[in-house]
């Protein structure tokens, strides 16, 4: 689950011919400082690639249309360096199809008081180039994200690292192509959706396949031994399935289903996949242990032919490309009320992801009650504690809307020597009950994305750059007042959608 080339953010500095050709150079120069800041801060997940300084129109949009067919660049920065008239960046602003983020700063952090003069101020006045281009952004309507301060602040680094991630989440969702084996579980809504609207608005295209198709890969699968090695080394296999126990053969299929799995997302082109365990065809266990490992390399996946989770987990897990923290598909599953702080018990039938645990994951097996097929293999595990975020996408008929909640993962009150599946415990902000009244009456669904490796900021970047509405769910919400932000983003959305 890599990219082709390492994904980048194209720097661009405007500026204009009045000021003379050493200026120019000047302008160029500093621009390259405040490029080199950037990378060398460490912080930023793609690569800075600088542009010659841009000074009229046509150049402008020539530059900008290649950044929409570059399939390299995730994401466009610009800083008006001196004072750059914004309309030569309105052609090109109307075109630019690619995320904006206007970065306002300058490259001296301190005034050198007793020195400045007019040259000077000529040369340094982003303060007022800048205002000039935020100006012509919100006169065309262009969604950007503006980031004022000095680079050498960590805290500007941060916040164009969230939003780099967050261009990094929508490049990998518009390219994506996602496998359904099988459709959604019966009766169930919420995992339902408009799969023509999803492509327009996300660019994931989302396509159903018998899942007989995956078992002739997975039946055609003949040499599971290093792979089972590969097991007993990253995870405590229990004896039983280890080599030479009793049911060894049932790790050796889990095996074969992950490799044939494996092909068929591989050769067909797919970062994400759904399953439904209504609707199983000939495989002889319900994936668990191969969906778990998929999703640990990057793969988005749903449980019961939820392909919007699907999406939206491959989207996160590009984000936290980097972190040493994890992302995985989760579902509320059941509460603790108290004594003590009021919890909620994540977690699925067998599918969440080792990336989120806190310890080496124990390779087990036990009875499924539903599926009616042979016991699966599983990874058993809890979630490391640390803060995170779940986070939900629903389809409203007439639009998406994604919702989210920040959460502080806790370890388990008491040991689950009884619960034979990966978990999540955690404590849901602002509390059990406002997080779950709030998330009721947004429509939130019961799966969602876990994340510690994303923060609510590059979430709120990515729905921006989508398009979508983003509810959240934080220390500061109140029932009465997210009730009221969901009456008024309603209005807002209806109208924004236009006739
Ligand atoms: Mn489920």
């Amino acid at each position: 689950m890599t990219r082709a080339s390492k994904p980048q953010l194209w720097f661009l500095t405007g500026s204009q011919a009045l000021y003379g050709e050493e200026t120019l150079e000047q302008v160029a120069g500093q621009s390259l400082r405040i490029q080199q800041l950037l990378a060398a801060s460490g912080g930023l997940p793609a690569e800075i690639v600088g542009k010659p300084v841009l000074t009229e129109s046509a150049s402008i949009r020539r530059v900008l249309q290649e950044a929409n067919s570059d399939a390299a660049c995730v994401g466009v920065i610009a800083w008006m360096h001196t004072f750059s008239p914004a309309k030569m960046w309105i052609t090109g602003l109307d075109a630019l199809r690619k995320p904006l983020l206007h970065l306002h700063t300058q490259l001296n952090e301190a005034l050198p008081w007793s020195t400045i003069d007019m040259d000077f101020m000529n040369l340094n006045q982003a303060a007022h180039g800048d205002r000039e281009f935020g100006f012509i952004q919100t006169r065309l309507g262009v969604p950007r994200k503006t980031v004022a301060g000095h680079v050498s602040d960590p805290a500007v680094v941060a916040r164009i690292d969230a939003w780099a991630r967050a261009a990094i989440g929508a490049d990998h969702l518009r390219n994506l192509r996602l496998a359904r084996f099988g459709d959604n579980m019966r009766d169930v809504a919420v995992t339902e959706g408009d799969k023509v609207e999803a492509e327009l608005r996300f660019g994931v295209s989302v396509n159903t396949y018998g899942v007989n198709d995956l078992v002739e890969a997975v039946d055609s699968v003949s040499d599971v031994d290093s792979l089972v090695a590969q097991y007993a080394q990253d995870y405590d296999v229990v004896p039983d399935l280890a080599a030479g126990g009793a049911r060894h053969e049932s790790l050796r299929y889990a095996a074969k289903i992950e490799a044939g799995l494996r092909k068929f997302l591989t050769d067909g082109g797919f970062g994400a996949f759904t399953t439904n365990f209504e609707d199983l065809g000939g495989l002889r266990q319900l994936p668990g242990l191969a969906v778990q490992r998929l999703m640990a390399d990057g793969y988005g996946f749903g449980g019961e032919g939820d392909w919007k989770t699907s999406a939206l987990l491959a989207a996160v897990k590009a984000m936290g490309v980097g972190s040493d923290r994890g992302t995985s598909f989760m579902e509320d599953y059941t509460y603790h009320f108290g004594p003590g702080t009021p919890k909620i018990l994540g977690a699925h039938m067998l599918e969440v992801c080792p990336s989120i645990a806190a310890a080496k994951p124990s390779c087990e097996i036990h009875a499924l009650g539903i599926g009616g097929r042979e016991d699966p293999v599983r990874l058993v595990f809890d979630a490391a504690p640390g803060p995170g975020v779940t986070l939900g996408l629903v389809d409203l008929g007439d639009r998406f809307r994604l919702v989210a909640n920040e959460i502080e993962v806790v370890e388990p009150d008491e040991p689950l020597p009884n619960l034979p599946v990966a978990r999540a415990v955690w404590e849901p902000a602002p509390s059990l009950s406002t997080s779950a009244e709030s998330w009721i009456t947004a429509g939130g669904p019961h799966h969602t994305v876990l994340t510690q490796a994303v923060s609510t900021e590059s979430l709120r970047d990515f729905a921006n750059l989508l398009g979508v509405e983003l509810l959240v769910i934080d220390s500061d919400t109140t029932p009465h007042g997210f009730a009221d932000r969901i009456r008024w983003n309603q209005a807002y959305h209806r109208l924004a959608q236009g006739f």
